[in-house]
């Protein structure tokens, strides 16, 4: 198959599942699911990511696919009301979302996230609470993956990854800072179709984890031809420069950000290894000056 076709099927494999699950849904053989998103500790970029989502689009998809029942970050609802609907939702059948890390330190009390009924409700209370009922659990964004900026060292507030908090559920994790809107859309759309899509050993969905970016870079001919870019700006592979696209997993190349306009480094940037487990500390330093 030409690289251009392997190119095009990988950009597409999210839209033509959640298409899939429209049809599906629409023909009532399948059912839209509950969705819960907790935003717990993070600076809220996967959700708006999420809200930039362009083919389909956020309101598409949250119409369409999912009963988009709970989200602390956008809801209309305060308080308790909001509260309760919480409460309400993980009595039914639902995915739940963690976008952000999980700090523990002092019970949690570097995030709030509810005042209920004379108590304050940790973002870690939210997620211990929907985690133990919730059909599929999802972490999105290096943060919930894998402690990310939120965790990085000295990690004063005692911040862990969803997985190290809700040790005894699969969780499926979604890395990246922040995390494309297709790779959420496309794997709830897999989970409603078929169940779990297949995980890598990271429980990373292969589909959209599965290729080195340095495998697919629009520079890896002069990686080939040993052309190597020496600042910021200069054509040339960044590989000197510090570029962790040989380490890190994602489809950037092929899916671009922002209605797949650009990518870091189609705009000079080296890829600074977001996706890649360790996420920031192990992928420091971001750029190599010397
Ligand atoms: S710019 Fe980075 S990802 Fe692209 S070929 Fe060079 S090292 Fe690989």
């Amino acid at each position: 198959m030409s690289e251009c076709r392997i190119n095009n099927r990988i950009r597409s494999r999210a839209q033509e599942l959640v298409h899939k699950a429209v049809r599906e849904i629409s023909e009532k053989r399948k059912d839209k699911i509950n969705l819960v998103w907790i935003e717990a500790t993070g600076c809220s970029g996967n959700i708006i990511s999420f809200l930039n989502a362009d083919a389909p689009s956020f309101n598409y998809f949250i119409t369409q696919v999912v009963n988009f029942r709970y989200t602390n970050s956008l809801m209309l609802a305060q308080g308790a009301e909001a509260f309760e609907e919480f409460t309400e939702v993980i009595k039914e059948d639902f995915i739940m979302i963690v976008d952000g890390a999980v700090t523990t330190k002092d019970n949690g009390a570097y995030t709030y996230s509810a005042y209920y009924d004379g108590s304050l409700i940790s973002a870690a209370d939210k997620v211990a609470l929907a985690g133990a009922n919730a059909r599929y659990i999802l972490a999105v964004g290096a943060c919930a993956v894998s402690g990310g900026v939120s965790a990085a060292a000295p990690n004063p507030s005692g911040c862990m990854s969803v997985q190290q908090f809700l040790k005894n559920r699969r969780v499926i994790n979604l890395p990246g800072c922040p995390c494309h809107p297709d790779w959420v859309m496309g794997t709830i759309a897999n989970l409603i179709l078929y169940g779990e899509p297949e995980l890598d050993d990271f429980n990373r969905p292969k589909m959209f984890y599965g290729n080195l970016i340095h495998d697919y870079c629009e520079r890896r001919s002069f990686f080939e031809n040993r052309i190597f870019a020496e600042s910021v700006g200069q054509e040339g592979c960044m590989f000197k420069l510090g570029c962790r696209g040989p380490v890190t997993r994602t489809d950037c190349p092929t899916r671009r950000w922002n209605d797949r306009v650009n990518w870091p480094v189609g705009d000079n940037t080296p890829c600074i290894g977001c996706a890649q487990v360790g996420f920031p500390d192990l992928m420091e330093p971001f750029v190599r000056m010397e």
